[in-house]
């Protein structure tokens, strides 16, 4: 047995085969071409070679599954051979004269956008069969492999380190963990195992080889360590403290259904953070008393191209509907540093998490940004919707922000689309300049959430994904607990809330600390809250 030493970043333990993640060929460039019919038989080859091998696959997972395991292989055929997709994208070719990896690329994304917005649960788990079909094909037509894992049963997902694109574009369902060479306990990958309650460990250096692939391995999230080839013991050790931690895991479910107040009056709701429609389910699971912050950005990831209004409307609508009336925050497009999306075709930044990102990309390109405003206005009408914008640094650049909702509302009401005009907005406290003039910005908002993720890289100036300055980014350092403070007497000045949506909102050693402070709410991944609401039910 062999142990390897990483950083937990999601509790839990689990056993399984290491899968490494594979690399595909991302998003493709739209050229021009000259001659449209060459491309058009270039996709009727790749079409015909992709139900060649899914044929293929069907009769083996026939023979060693089962018939009904190999329905899926025979759903993506039906597919490739349906007559409005072909016609789509050969139309698209001649139309545009383009190529024909462009073509597929586009008309994969109309469809996926189609199925998912349809009411029908089951059509609606359709759009994840056709992005798998285009992927398919894709690769054929570049010769580049499709990225992802391969495996058929639930594997422990190995990487050097994940961007978050590539993480939620992976099937959760085959995910027992994620163990990576790099990343951040505050990186994206990491904070997405922990909405999803997958257990994972970071930073486990260049121990974790892909020679590896293949091999058993035990991971205990919360110690950070991974076993090779457990040995007996070993695995009875941990067998021994899974169970245990189901048995608090049940103990915090005692915890559902009650109020956050400690035991001398004082109130703090526990919201959940989430990055799409499908964490609701853990949010409602989990108890939580609201949403804090749906990283809207992931919609954006998912895609292959700018997710329409319509689109974007139905996701916010079901999310407002889904809690039912209580508060849902969903913060606008926060794309750039990490977060990529090859469609947006963002010039590569010398030094990105200080370069063009979150709402500053959103004020150079107004119409993607006015769209996704058009979209939250929409769903406001059908729940508690509140909207809060990242990355602020200045009054005036908030005033602009301002100025485009309004005009968002004022074209609204104009064409008698119903919205809530009372829809709270607010900003994401995370840069140290917003901190230190948020009395200014606490008169022109409706409340402000801290994100501390962000607030300690740039306070304390550590590359949050630079597993190298961790020891730098002390989130205790007592400029943030000042910054975090002097915003939420800012916030109570100017009559307005304050949370905190950071991932120290879920650090238990801090939150007497932030009930002393007067912090208004703290929104914390949906594993979280339980054991957050035991603790400050403990306090006072
Ligand atoms: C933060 O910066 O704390 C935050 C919540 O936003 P993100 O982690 O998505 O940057
Ligand atoms: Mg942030």
């Amino acid at each position: 047995m062999i142990t390897l030493n990483g950083k937990g970043a999601c509790s839990g333990i689990v056993f399984g085969r290491l899968c490494f993640y594979r690399r595909g060929a991302g998003s493709v460039e739209r050229t021009a071409v000259e001659d449209p019919e060459t491309e058009v038989k270039r996709f009727e080859a790749a079409r015909g070679r992709a139900v060649a091998e899914l044929a293929v696959l069907y009769d083996k997972t026939a023979q060693e599954l089962g018939e009904e395991s190999s329905l899926l292989f025979q759903i993506h055929q039906m597919m490739l051979e349906d007559l409005d997709y072909c016609d789509a994208v050969t139309g698209l070719i001649r139309q545009e004269t383009v190529n024909a990896e462009y073509a597929v690329q586009r008309i994969a994304q109309k469809f996926e956008d189609m199925f998912a917005d349809m009411d029908d649960e089951y059509l609606r788990g359709r759009a994840a069969d056709v992005q798998d079909v285009s992927r398919r094909v894709l690769s054929i037509l570049t010769g580049v492999p499709a990225g992802g894992i391969e495996a058929e049963e639930p594997v422990i997902v190995a990487a050097d380190d994940l961007a978050p694109s590539e993480t939620v574009q992976l099937d959760k369902g085959r995910i027992l963990a994620f163990v990576t060479v790099g990343g951040s306990v505050t990186s994206h990958a990491a904070i997405l195992a922990r909405t999803m309650g997958i257990p994972a460990v970071i930073g486990l250096g260049s121990a974790l080889s892909e020679e590896l692939e293949g091999r058993e391995a035990a991971v205990d999230g919360s110690t950070g360590e991974v076993y090779l080839e457990p040995d007996r013991a070993t695995c009875s050790r941990l067998r021994v403290k899974a169970r245990r931690e189901a048995e608090y895991r049940e103990l915090m479910a005692r915890y559902r259904g009650r109020e956050t107040v400690t035991r001398d009056g004082r109130k703090l709701p526990l919201y959940a953070n989430i990055d799409s429609l499908d964490d609701m389910e853990a949010a409602l699971q989990n108890d939580a008393e609201g949403v804090g912050l749906f990283r809207s950005e992931f919609l954006y990831l998912e895609s292959r191209d700018y997710p329409s209004e319509e689109r974007q409307f139905q996701v916010y609508k079901r999310v407002a509907e889904k809690m039912d009336g209580r508060r849902v925050v969903i913060r606008t497009l926060d794309i750039g540093a990490d977060k990529q999306a090859a469609y947006f075709r963002l010039p590569a930044e010398e030094n990105p998490a200080m370069g063009m990102r979150a709402i500053r990309l959103c004020l150079t390109r107004p119409e993607i940004f006015k769209t996704q405003l058009r979209a939250l206005y929409r769903a406001s009408a059908y729940g508690r919707i509140a909207i809060l914008f990242p990355l602020i640094t200045s009054v005036q650049e908030l005033r602009e922000v301002k100025r485009l909702a309004a005009g968002v509302r004022e074209e609204l009401a104009a064409s008698g689309v119903p919205f809530d005009p009372g829809a709270e907005l607010g900003i994401m406290i995370e840069t140290p300049a917003a901190a230190v003039i948020s009395d200014q910005l606490a008169k022109m908002v409706d409340f402000f959430s801290v994100g501390t993720n962000d607030l300690i890289q740039y306070t304390l100036a550590a590359d949050r994904r630079n597993e190298s300055v961790a020891e730098f980014a002390d989130p205790h350092h007592e400029a943030i607990l000042r910054l975090i403070g002097y915003s939420a007497k800012s916030a109570h000045e100017a009559g307005i809330w304050i949370g905190i949506c950071g991932e120290l909102g879920a650090d238990q050693e801090m939150t007497r600390a932030f009930l002393e402070m007067g912090i208004d709410e703290l929104s914390v991944s949906p594993p979280a809250i339980l054991p957050l609401r035991a603790r400050i039910c403990q306090i006072g």
